[in-house]
């Protein structure tokens, strides 16, 4: 990364793990990026939540935690909201809840 990207990084007030805002490229919807732990950069809503045993959650320090449960507080990822995502994903046959 070039010193120039990390001024502009910090002035956008970025916290510690989290990248900019951006919009989702397939429906618009604001969501940010969460760095897993594995380096991989996961599209995630923007609202905390807490888990109720069934949702996968992303966390703060990039933990992706399927069936959270209530003490895992994280953000959901964006691609189980994105309806465009959805559609370009179709079921092929299989038995997806
Ligand atoms: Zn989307």
């Amino acid at each position: 990364m070039t010193e120039q990207a990390i001024v502009k990084r910090r002035a956008t007030g970025v916290m510690l793990g989290h990248y900019p805002y951006h919009y989702c490229g397939l429906c618009g919807k604001q969501i940010h990026w969460i760095t897993t732990a594995r380096w991989k950069k996961m599209p995630c809503e923007l609202q905390l939540q807490q888990g109720n045993g069934k949702m996968t959650l992303v966390t703060n320090d990039g933990r992706v935690i399927v069936k959270a449960g209530p003490d895992v507080c994280g953000y959901e990822p964006h691609f189980g909201h994105c309806e465009e995502y959805k559609k370009l994903k179709k079921p092929n046959g299989g038995n997806n809840g």
